[in-house]
């Protein structure tokens, strides 16, 4: 968007907050035009100054002076990590008379990834590692999931003579691994403030061209488990193996098997990842080591199918090493993750009432089919905690819309959450996320 429009759009929003308040009730699109300049801007700002996970104080407190400033009761600083340390969760509250109580969530955190998308916005956050720097940006979006979390948070102020009961709005940190919305919840979140009825969020996707929307209901991004297993094998001269327990040659015989837990003990029809990321043993050319390391990640749909997947690894694992001659006291140590994540359940019934607001407010044509996918969200954890709220989360296109035909045109894939050039184009899909989440909001919050 040139200046010169961003300045027309601005005077548009001096005159539509002086003129005509009450006129605008009721006509959101009037609302969000008077407004767009601001929340680009703020998306901007936000791109600009990315903060990693668990790091997130000086966007948690932009977060919580904006909800304050339009009227809501603002916690911030709210959450503890396993380790102790405090999370920067932010809570806010907006209670509107009887009726239900909605929340909607955002994430916060930045990625340590180095952009190279050449925009004019963006982030130059360097972090430092001990092997040198790192970039951090906000690769996953989480930039423009604020800013449509604030934009709604406004437009949800300003139009308390639409709805009725309590609106609960969280800034939750630490998406990106490290535990943000666990840290929340142990922390109390469902006891402290209002319990939900129901719990809603979007994410944005480079498979949708902006100005779209996608919906699923059931599975839409997989639980995922972190997996390390420590052979314990005897080591020794690499020349006289016959005295050893080889721990490489178990290790490798394993990663080959565990292959077949997704081609050969799976259902087909449900998706199922395992894949062995990291393989570590030995030191020398010569020497047979005690041990071998090896690191999993693990990516199911259902509870059930995570459970089997787990067993399997445990019984292969198990099984090889005492094929190759371990005994029971040095059977190999298999430790899946604390901080592992359910499968995101977007709920039978909710999502279908979701997905009809979003239908309303954008039409039928802006609103498509969702794929799930095979990363996963901490999300899914807000349905795990009593009262068990039901859940759903829906795909806010971000590509710029010529580009993505083009590619699609191609065959060709742009770049999405998680990389370097995940460039979302901000408008329409600031506009499409807030008049979308606005009327969802609404709709479950009816008088
Ligand atoms: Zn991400
Ligand atoms: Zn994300």
């Amino acid at each position: 968007m040139n200046r010169q429009r961003l300045r027309i759009l601005g005077m548009a929003a001096l005159l539509t907050v002086v003129v005509i308040p009450a006129a605008a009730q009721g006509n959101l699109d009037a609302r969000i035009d008077s407004n767009i300049a601001d929340w680009v801007g703020n998306y901007k700002f936000l791109h600009e100054h990315p903060e990693l996970s668990a790091e997130e104080k000086e966007t948690s407190a932009l977060l919580a002076a904006q909800l304050k400033k339009v009227g809501y009761q603002v916690t911030d600083h709210f959450g503890q990590y396993q380790d102790g340390k405090t999370a920067y969760g932010v809570v806010a509250v907006l209670r509107n008379g009887n009726g239900p109580t909605l929340y909607v969530r955002t994430d916060m955190d930045a990625l340590p990834v180095t952009e190279n998308t050449g925009l004019s916005y963006a982030s130059k956050v360097r972090e430092k590692r001990p092997n040198g720097e790192v970039g951090v940006m906000h690769a996953c979006g989480h930039d423009l999931h604020m800013t449509v979390f604030l934009g709604t948070a406004k437009m949800m102020a300003e139009t308390k003579d639409k709805w009725s009961g309590t609106l609960v709005l969280i800034g939750q940190p630490a998406e990106e691994g490290y535990g943000g919305a666990e840290a929340m919840l142990r922390a109390g979140l469902y006891d402290k403030f209002p319990r939900p009825d129901y719990v809603i969020a979007l994410h944005d996707s480079a498979a949708l061209p902006a100005g779209t929307v996608g919906w699923h209901a059931g599975p839409l991004l997989a639980g995922a488990d972190s997996v390390d297993i420590t052979i314990r094998g005897f080591g020794g001269h690499g020349a006289m193996p016959n005295a050893t327990k080889d721990p490489i040659v178990i290790g490798a015989e394993l990663v080959v098997a565990l292959q077949t837990i997704v081609s050969r003990e799976s259902d087909p029809l449900t998706p199922t990842v395992v894949t062995v990321g990291s393989f570590h043993a030995g030191t020398k050319h010569n020497i047979i080591p005690d041990e071998a390391h090896l690191q999993l990640t693990v990516r199911t749909m259902t509870p059930a199918q995570r459970e089997r997947v787990l067993a399997s690894i445990k019984r292969m694992t198990d099984g090889i090493a005492e094929a190759a001659g371990i005994p029971a006291e040095r059977a190999p140590i298999i430790e899946v993750s604390k901080t592992s994540v359910p499968a995101t359940i977007n709920d039978a019934a909710l999502t279908p009432r979701v997905t009809a607001s979003l239908e309303k407010a954008l039409g039928k044509e802006h609103v498509w089919p969702g794929e799930p996918i095979m990363a996963s969200e901490d999300f899914s954890l807000f349905a795990r905690e009593d009262p068990k709220p039901p859940i759903s989360m829906f795909w806010l296109g971000a590509s710029d819309p010529e580009k993505w035909k083009e590619a699609k045109q191609k065959g060709a894939r742009l770049p999405g959450p998680h990389s370097s050039e995940f460039a979302p184009l901000p408008e329409p899909a600031i506009r499409t996320g807030v008049k979308g989440m606005t009327t969802a909001a609404t709709d479950l919050l009816q008088k």
